[in-house]
């Protein structure tokens, strides 16, 4: 489960790691009690679930003069997709240099993974491909209860002393909270110290309930609707909707758009065995988001039988063109079924994926 910025600096401050002042606020008439409180000039930061917010509009830089009037504007927008109903309202830092911290679960090796660079604030992911080079690393066993000294040295070779204990306490959060991800990006320096600018905490869903944390994320309906019927869904930002049967299958035909230059809406698998009405839940739920244009259905008949398939992607009477490809179990009859009525069949998922990319061009 991923933590709001406000949330994870919370868990931050509690383990030792200066944060900057500020308040959380609801709406932008709760900024006016704060005003007195906060320094001449402070930042309004949108508390979404979603990276880059400052490039996005999510972040700015305001005054006592102007902050209601601000809050109020950032309250009405949507930060890539996700509307802001909270804002964490905090003081100003004069930054001098930003640095980048993080600890994440190494897959490979089981231990943890500790990077860091002088380079903060940026896009690591950017970084990393640009230049690896200025990103350290180093891998610590998790049964250590803290990183040894070597490493750090390591580490933080040229960057502040203090930056070290940052570190060290980062690692007790993520120990602490079975975390999978801890980051502080930017870690900055100024006049006053050094200080966690943003936070980034995401803690390992399977130890939600041994940290006593119930779930309570905001699904929009789609979400819920998609988790009624037992689907896997996931919303993504392109205008290709995407419905295959087996994570596989689907995460093949997502990877083929990609391929061919196109951008999928969504990601949804019906799972084994879905009959007539699944299949047209399934193809009404991904024509209601309204950035698709067209739905490309990928399923291989096992249990699942292709008429059954073909019957429900009928029922679902929807705008939108679908394109279908289907194999396996009943495939000629569901073929026919979907060719009487003029859909588009193609034999191969290539030719699918194609067509569909070629569809919203
Ligand atoms: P993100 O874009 O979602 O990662 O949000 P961040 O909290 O990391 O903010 C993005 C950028 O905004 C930072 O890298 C800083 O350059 C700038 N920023 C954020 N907070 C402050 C602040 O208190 N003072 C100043 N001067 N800049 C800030
Ligand atoms: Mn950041």
């Amino acid at each position: 489960m991923k933590f709001l910025e406000h949330e994870a600096k919370s868990v931050f401050a509690e383990h030792g790691i200066p944060i900057p002042g500020g308040f959380l606020i609801r709406s932008a008439d709760e900024l006016s009690g704060y005003l007195e409180k906060l320094p001449p000039e402070f930042v309004l930061k949108a508390q979404v679930d979603v990276g880059g917010r400052g490039k996005a509009g999510g972040i700015l830089i305001t005054d006592r003069q102007n902050g209601v009037a601000t809050a109020r504007s950032l309250f009405g927008k949507t930060i890539k997709g996700v509307p802001v109903r909270e804002i964490l309202a905090e003081e100003r830092l004069p930054i001098i240099h930003e640095y980048y911290a993080s600890i994440a679960v190494d897959r490979s090796t089981k231990e943890a993974l500790i990077l860091f660079t002088e380079e903060g604030g940026v896009d690591i992911e950017k970084l990393a491909r640009e230049r690896p080079f200025a990103i350290r690393r180093a891998s610590v066993p998790l049964l250590m209860t803290e990183i040894p000294p070597f490493m750090l040295r390591d580490l933080l070779r040229g960057a502040p002393n203090e930056a070290g204990r940052i570190l060290q306490c980062l690692y007790t959060v993520f120990c602490r909270k079975d975390a999978i991800l801890a980051e502080i990006n930017p870690l900055v320096t100024t006049s006053s110290g050094i200080f966690a600018a943003d936070a980034k905490l995401i803690v390992d869903d399977n130890a939600l309930k041994r940290q006593g944390i119930s779930q309570n994320r905001d699904l929009t309906e789609r979400e819920r609707a998609a988790e009624r019927h037992g689907f896997s869904y996931v919303e993504l930002d392109g205008n290709i909707g995407v419905i295959g049967n087996g994570a596989g299958l689907t995460m093949a035909t997502l990877d083929l758009i990609d391929f061919f230059n196109g951008k999928a809406a969504n990601f949804l698998d019906v799972g084994g065995g879905a009959d007539q009405e699944r299949v047209m839940h399934a193809v009404r739920l991904v024509a209601g988001v309204p950035s698709v244009r067209v739905i490309i259905v990928n399923l291989l008949g096992g249990i699942t039988r292709c008429d059954e398939v073909a019957r429900g992607i009928i029922d679902a009477k929807i705008s939108q063109e679908v394109i279908v490809r289907l194999a396996g179990t009943n495939e000629e009859e569901g073929r026919c079924l979907l060719m009487e009525k003029g859909y588009r069949m193609l034999d191969s998922m290539e030719e699918a994926v194609r067509a569909a990319v070629e569809a919203v061009r």
